[in-house]
């Protein structure tokens, strides 16, 4: 059996829902913590977890440039202006 605590999500485009297996496809982009980020840090590394950060997404190859470009943005932020951006197309 599986005996990682590792609970990653899916690769899944969080902005078109794209699912890719190849990471040649698309790839993890880590955003700015929030401040409840940050405690959910805190709350892993006290129970000794890991799991898929709540500050981090899968993006496509067509979105993952974009979604780079605004890592410096919370993923909540980042989140609506890409759908903003790439829903008006
Ligand atoms: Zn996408």
């Amino acid at each position: 059996m599986n005996t990682s605590v590792e609970c990653m999500k899916p690769p899944i485009c969080i902005i078109c829902y794209k699912e890719f297996r190849d990471s040649d496809e698309g790839g993890l982009v880590y955003f700015e913590k929030s401040k409840s980020d940050e405690r959910w840090i805190k709350t892993m590394k006290v129970e000794g977890l890991t799991g898929h950060p709540p500050y981090a997404d899968w993006f496509c190859d067509k979105h993952y440039a974009a979604a780079k470009e605004l890592s410096h943005l919370t993923i909540s932020e980042a989140i609506e202006i890409l759908k903003e951006k790439f829903t008006e197309e």
